[in-house]
């Protein structure tokens, strides 16, 4: 694994005051959607990185069936962590990773109606 542990982090929902890029799908995050920021210090380099809720629905639902010990995809590479794992263990992968999936863009878009995470701010 490369995966590097950041010395700290912090990760709050924010909402997009101008257009910012994804870093894993790399689509547009629009002016007004909510978004995850998360920032902190890996191996001693600040970083932050803003992911759109559809790849946080992702990101999660990876993490919930991957093997518990394994570490989590690093920034920017979870759609390579996904496609190595298709390929890996096949479609019966695809097919378990799709029903957390389903889950979890429920609650996504509960989150995302509370009007605390509207009013968080960006600098
Ligand atoms: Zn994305």
């Amino acid at each position: 694994m490369d995966e590097i542990s950041p010395e700290c982090m912090i990760k709050c929902q924010r909402k997009a005051r101008k257009d910012h890029v994804c870093c894993e799908c790399r689509r547009v995050i629009k002016d007004g959607i909510v978004y995850e920021f998360v920032s902190g210090i890996w191996d001693h380099e600040p970083s932050s990185f803003k992911t759109c809720t559809r790849c946080v629905v992702l990101r999660a639902a990876y993490a919930q069936v991957v093997e518990p010990y394994s570490a989590p995809p690093p920034f920017t590479c979870l759609f390579e962590s996904i496609r190595e794992r298709v390929q890996d263990e096949g479609h019966a992968w695809a097919v378990k990773f799709k029903s957390p999936i389903q889950n979890l863009a429920k609650t996504e878009e509960q989150a995302t109606d509370l009007p605390l995470i509207a009013s968080a701010p960006e600098s």
